[in-house]
Order: C-alpha cells, then structure tokens, then sequence
C-alpha cells in the first residue's frame, strides 16, 4: 500500500486553476523529484499536501497513510507524519533557533553536534531565520526536520541558494533523513524533493523524478534521464516525452 496517494487533484488560487488533475502515488521509502520551470504549480502541490489554508481543492483526493486528509488541518497532518520545508521559510523573531530545536527535539538528539556538521553552531543564538543566507536558513530547516523526524519529507527547493560548497553538506542531510544508504525495502522515510537546478542530483539518492508544466505532471520516470532531456530540450518537450503512451 501507499503511503501518499493523489488522485485527480484539482486545486484552485483565487478562483484560477492552477494544479489540473495530478495524480501522484508514493510508496514507502521512495524518493520522488520533480522539475518544473518558476510558475508550473510545485510549491501549490506541496501546499496542497500540508494543507495551506488559500488553496482551494475543487476536485479530487489526497490519501496519507491510507486516509483523506483534505478536511484535517495543517498541524493534524503534521501530526500524522507529514513535514515540510517551505521555498521560503519564515523569520521569528524573539524565539532563538536553538529554543525552537530544543522544542521539537523529542527523541533527545545532540543537537550541538548536529549543528556544528551542518555548520549551524554560530547561528542557535540568534533568532530564526533573521538574517540567515538562504544556505542557512535551508540548513536550519532540514534540521528542523531531522528532529521532527516525518515519515513523509516534504522538501522545496533545497538546494535554492546555496553555493557549492555547502550543497554537498546539505545534500549529506538529505541522505540522511531520507536513509537513502540502506536499501529501498528497508527504508521508512519517503519524500518529494522540488529541484531548483539539478545539481543536487549528483549527491543526493534520488529513486523516481517527474515533470511539472502549467499544472500536470509527468507518470513516474527515471529522474536522471529526465534531467538530461530537460538541459537537452527544455520542460515543455521533456513534459510531451514523458507523458506520451500513458
Ligand atoms: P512553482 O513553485 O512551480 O514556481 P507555484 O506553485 O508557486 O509555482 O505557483 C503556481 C502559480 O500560482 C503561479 O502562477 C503563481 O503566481 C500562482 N500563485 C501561487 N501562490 C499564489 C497566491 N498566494 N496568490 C495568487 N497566486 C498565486
Ligand atoms: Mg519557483
Ligand atoms: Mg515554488
């Protein structure tokens, strides 16, 4: 059985289609990306699974864990095993990172240690996200993550503004929150991972891969094949590929 399934999903932004029938199934253990030029609709199919209040499901199903969870707010689905890492996370200001890490730390991690690998130390004093570079606040949130430890990762853009150097070290704790060293059964975390520029892909251990255009989604397909026509041809006839004979 799945652990996410959508079926047919139609989702609306102010009375204006924006997702147009996606259909998504995700086993456990299974990594999924998707690609998809600025304005395709990825962060919306994020936000439709999390359950952001604006968008307005007008046709269609998404089953977690076997169950709809179109009528369960944002912190019931949460709750059930759904994490998320927002394109643009936003600042706290009067709660210190390290406060916030101490709150969602239930299974008692080190966290010093964890920040000091992911570089984040220097930061648990200040307040969240306040002034962080946008590698920072990526860092902070896939530790955020860690800590909350979902059984569904949720993850958009991740590697958006993050130079080189430090893609790797994040692209490290992607691996490790997805356990992508251990083989496929044996894994417990699935996730969906949004790809601003498919550099990750070389450090990050990625099973299947889609292609998003105005609102539709590719069926499932070999992810490193899908960025290779992309770069050779661009979405629009990488999408037409994908989608034929289906
Ligand atoms: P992507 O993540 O693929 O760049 P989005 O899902 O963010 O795309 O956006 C899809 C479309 O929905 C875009 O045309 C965007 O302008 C529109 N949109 C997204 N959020 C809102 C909003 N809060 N209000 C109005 N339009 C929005
Ligand atoms: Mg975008
Ligand atoms: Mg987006």
């Amino acid at each position: 059985k799945n652990l996410l399934e959508i079926k047919d999903l139609w989702v609306n932004i102010n009375d204006k289609p924006i997702l147009k029938g996606i259909n998504l199934s995700i086993a456990k253990g299974e990594s999924h990306v998707i690609f998809g030029r600025n304005g395709s609709g990825k962060s919306t199919l994020l936000g439709s699974i999390i359950g952001l209040p604006h968008l307005k499901i007008v046709k269609g199903d998404i089953l977690f864990k076997g169950k709809s969870i179109l009528n369960l707010p944002m912190y019931e689905r949460i709750k059930m095993g759904i994490g998320i890492i927002f394109q643009r996370p936003p600042t706290i200001k009067g709660v210190k990172l390290e406060k916030l890490l101490q709150i969602i730390n239930r299974s008692k991690e080190n966290i010093q240690n964890i920040a000091k690998e992911l570089k984040l130390h220097e930061l648990l004093k200040r307040d969240v996200n306040d002034g962080f570079s946008g590698g920072e606040i990526k860092a902070s949130e896939i530790m955020q993550l860690f800590l909350q430890n979902p059984d569904l990762l949720l993850l958009d853009e991740p590697d958006a503004g993050v130079d080189a150097d430090n893609i790797k070290i994040i692209s490290n704790y992607i691996n490790k929150l997805l356990q992508a060293d251990l083989p496929k059964e044996r894994r417990e975390k699935s996730a969906i991972i949004i790809v601003h520029s498919g550099i990750i892909l070389e450090y990050v251990n990625i099973d299947i891969g889609h292609v998003m255009v105005d609102g539709k989604l590719t069926p499932p397909a070999n992810p490193y094949e899908i960025l290779d026509m992309i770069k050779k041809f661009g979405y629009k006839k990488c999408y037409e590929y994908f989608s034929k004979g289906k």
